[in-house]
């Protein structure tokens, strides 16, 4: 008997996501499958009182029924063509159910990039395997016999020695009958290897590795000096757009490849995989790939085996690449790190910077992390020394920081002006117009929905007890989505007495329009959620704008990443303070990220650029550190109102996300949660049951309850209790959903 076969029994995850059903079932191994059954592998069992069929994981073999054997049923077979989940992947699944709150299977299926095993894709081609003058001999007979298909394969095999198969079967319209009796008499082979899909699609000259700077040079050396002694640290490396961020991965992973190792390149969308691809294949060829959802099924489990098997080193990707499966995985790399993008929005709601962390820490890897501005999470966990902090000072292609001037448009208002340009704006559009210059009009649009704030002062009318802007609902009622809190409609600002209090509505369009009557002549591009619908469309307005057909991009927040636009040397920020109202407690910290990233658009190439910021709120610590391009100074201030309002990072923060068939129902089960918690005797603070930001979806109601508390560990106990009481009630309608950390409000 092999130790395999006396493990009788597998404990399987059913594959149907509810909560009822998210625990280990035990199954009886049958003879056949003694000794092939494996953790990891697909079953097709019998399920519930009516057996039906139904697939599920085997994450573990037993040798000991947990019931008496007779009532166990047995496994009907492997599913064929199923994917084996790992036993990391299995481990790291477990890890996002209990930190993230989902179903097990939920859990499995999001660190399975590939589902299904697809049959390698094969390469045939007919193979000379006698000289060439023998070749010529069975030519000349050929020619006597008057064989023509003979002569045209003979003719091309004399002067090649391997020929592929389409050439053979299309071009020379060789029969299957001739190649065989060419077989036959030993003169050919027809032979097929299996080749891998490879979504690469890309030949690029070899590049050698820049020189490095004293700077990076030293992040180079520290980072690969402390793996190569053992230790696994995670690092932040903090620099601007173009200080040589990029230069330094590449760097790294050529130091992780040489030691034999395997990494993961996570970017923040999928848009940028093509540029970030074609720099790493300038360096390392195909020994590079992507791993991302426009792939197909096939190409997504060809990646996967190629890293099991070693066939590349690299995977770039957004944050699902951080599950292909690297035997040897050395080193995860998160570029712009600070991107919301990285958290799922499907459960499990994972991040993707904390579970890189939680997989190095499996895998014994590095973690890198980059940002020009980083997150406030990352930046914390810097003063509280967990991570190491690298700074790069310098932009390396030449170009100077931009002048910024801040215009408040409060005085705007005041000197009558009440158009969307400030003076200052308008003076420098029309200069840069007249030197053939480019433009990029930024509007922030991010919170616009909503909120109300006086033109006359400034002031933005704020829930009493959350510090976020109260946002506006039909009949003008304003509400606070974070704890309920509710109040009739403003009409006069109650800082000022003002009647100019209202919502902000200029849209990219309205903008368009506006420049067309200033500027008649001014060629401009618009690139929004309208023009980018199509595909390629993006793409397209980039290319135009980068090839010089147009004066003004205008744009929201999508044409602040990556691109660059050497010729642009104005920018201008319509409403930077837009963002500042999104009633969520980011609002801050996105606003910073988001202008300053604007403001880097300017002056990249040669000549130096200016950036205009009209604002409302001139004073705000958000805009005043973004002019100044301060982030140290930012962070200092924004880690003050999170440590007073216990918001992450300075505490942890779970939402619970109820959706119900009425408004009744969800508020019901929103308190009765709320019951649950306080009489379990957790120390958190419980904050609502509210309605959610979005009220309604579908017509299911949504409410939430969001749950406080320093220690992560405790949010985790609540999470245990709410799916126990759940889980409890035998006809319960209504779902619940857990976000952990949330990004944005719910
Ligand atoms: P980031 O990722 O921070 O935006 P990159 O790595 O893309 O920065 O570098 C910005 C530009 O500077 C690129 O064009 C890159 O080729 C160049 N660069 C980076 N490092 C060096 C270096 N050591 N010497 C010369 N040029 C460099
Ligand atoms: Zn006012
Ligand atoms: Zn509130």
């Amino acid at each position: 008997m092999t130790e395999k076969e006396q493990y009788r029994y597998a404990n399987i995850i059913i594959d149907i996501s509810h909560e009822k059903v998210d625990r280990p079932f035990q199954y009886k191994i049958p003879a056949s499958l003694l000794s092939v059954l494996e953790p990891g592998m697909c079953v097709s069992i019998p399920f519930g009182k009516s057996n039906r069929l139904c697939n599920g994981v085997v994450i573990e073999l037993t040798g000991r029924a947990d019931y008496p054997a007779d009532k166990l049923k047995e496994i009907i077979e492997v599913v064929p063509d199923s994917v084996i989940v790992s036993a990391d992947a299995i481990r790291l699944a477990a890890w996002m159910k209990k930190n993230y709150g989902s179903t097990m299977i939920a859990a499995l299926k999001t660190v399975l990039p590939a589902k299904q095993a697809y049959r390698p894709k094969t390469r045939k081609s007919v193979i000379r395997l006698k000289p060439p003058e023998q070749l010529r001999e069975l030519l000349a007979e050929a020619v006597r016999k008057k064989q023509a298909a003979r002569i045209r394969i003979l003719t091309e095999l004399i002067n090649e020695e391997v020929l592929p198969y389409e050439l053979v079967a299309g071009k020379l319209n060789i029969s299957a009958g001739t190649l065989k009796s060419l077989e036959n008499q030993g003169v050919i082979e027809v032979r097929a290897e299996s080749i891998y899909r490879n979504p690469v699609r890309l030949t690029a000259a070899e590049e050698t590795g820049k020189q490095l700077s004293e700077e990076q040079r030293t992040i180079v050396e520290e980072i690969t000096c402390e793996y190569s002694q053992g230790i696994r640290g995670t690092y932040l490396i903090h620099g601007i757009t173009g200080s040589g961020k990029t230069e330094v991965y590449i760097a790294l992973i050529k130091n992780m490849v040489s030691a034999g190792r395997q990494c993961i390149v996570l970017i923040p969308e999928i848009a940028l995989t093509y540029q970030t691809l074609l720099r790493f294949y300038k360096r390392f060829g195909d020994r590079v790939s992507v791993m991302h959802s426009s792939l197909s099924q096939g190409e997504k489990y060809d990646q996967c085996e190629r890293a099991r098997s070693g066939d590349i080193d690299i995977i770039i990707g957004p944050r699902s690449a951080l599950f292909v499966p690297f035997p040897k995985l050395g080193m995860i790399l998160i570029d712009e790190e600070h991107e919301p993008s990285y958290k799922s929005e499907s459960m499990p709601r994972y991040h993707a910077r904390e579970t890189a962390q939680a997989l190095a820490a499996m895998k014994g890897a590095a973690l890198v992390l980059g940002s020009a501005t980083p997150s406030l999470e990352a930046y914390y966990r810097v003063q509280e020394g967990r991570y190491k902090l690298f700074p790069l000072t310098r932009r390396l292609t030449g170009g100077t920081l931009p002048t910024v001037y801040t215009i408040d448009l409060r005085q705007e208002l005041k000197a009558g002006n009440r158009s969307v340009f400030s003076r200052k704006l308008q003076e420098l559009i029309t200069a840069r117009l007249a030197a053939g210059e480019q433009i990029i009009l930024f509007l922030n649009r991010r919170g616009y929905a909503g909120f109300i704030s006086c033109r006359s002062c400034g002031h933005v009318v704020k829930c009493p007890h959350c510090d976020v802007s109260l946002a506006k609902h039909k009949g003008g009622r304003l509400l606070c989505h974070y704890c309920g809190y509710e109040t009739p409609e403003v009409t006069r600002c109650p800082e000022c007495g003002s009647g100019y209090i209202l919502g902000f509505r200029a849209g990219t369009q309205q903008i368009e329009e506006n420049i067309g009557k200033m500027w008649p002549s001014a060629k401009v591009l618009r690139m929004d959620g309208d023009t980018t619908k199509k595909k390629d469309s993006l793409q397209q307005i980039l290319t135009a704008f980068a090839e010089r057909q147009a004066d003004i991009l205008i744009g929201t927040q999508m044409i602040v990443k990556g691109h660059d636009f050497p010729g642009v040397t104005l920018v201008g920020i319509l409403a930077a303070d837009l963002s500042l109202n999104a009633n969520d407690y980011r609002a801050g910290e996105r606003t910073f990220q988001l202008l300053t990233q604007a403001a880097g658009r300017a002056g990249r190439g040669d000549r130096p650029g200016e950036v205009v910021i009209q604002t409302y709120r001139p004073e705000h610590y958000s805009i005043v550190r973004a002019a100044e391009q301060d982030y140290g100074k930012f962070y200092e201030e924004e880690i003050i109102y999170r440590e007073l309002a216990s918001y992450p990072p300075a505490a942890h923060m779970l939402a619970i996300v109820i959706g119900a068939a009425t408004a009744e129902a969800g508020k019901g089960l929103g308190e009765e949660l709320t019951g649950a918690i306080r009489d379990s005797g957790s120390p958190v603070r419980i904050i609502g049951p509210a309605e959610a930001a979005v009220t309604k979806i579908k017509d299911v109601f949504r409410f939430v309850l969001y749950i406080k508390h320093a220690d992560y560990q405790e949010l985790i106990k609540v999470k245990d209790v709410v799916e126990a009481k759940i889980n409890n009630q035998e006809s319960r309608r209504e779902s619940v959903q857990f976000d952990f950390d949330p990004m944005d409000r719910i």
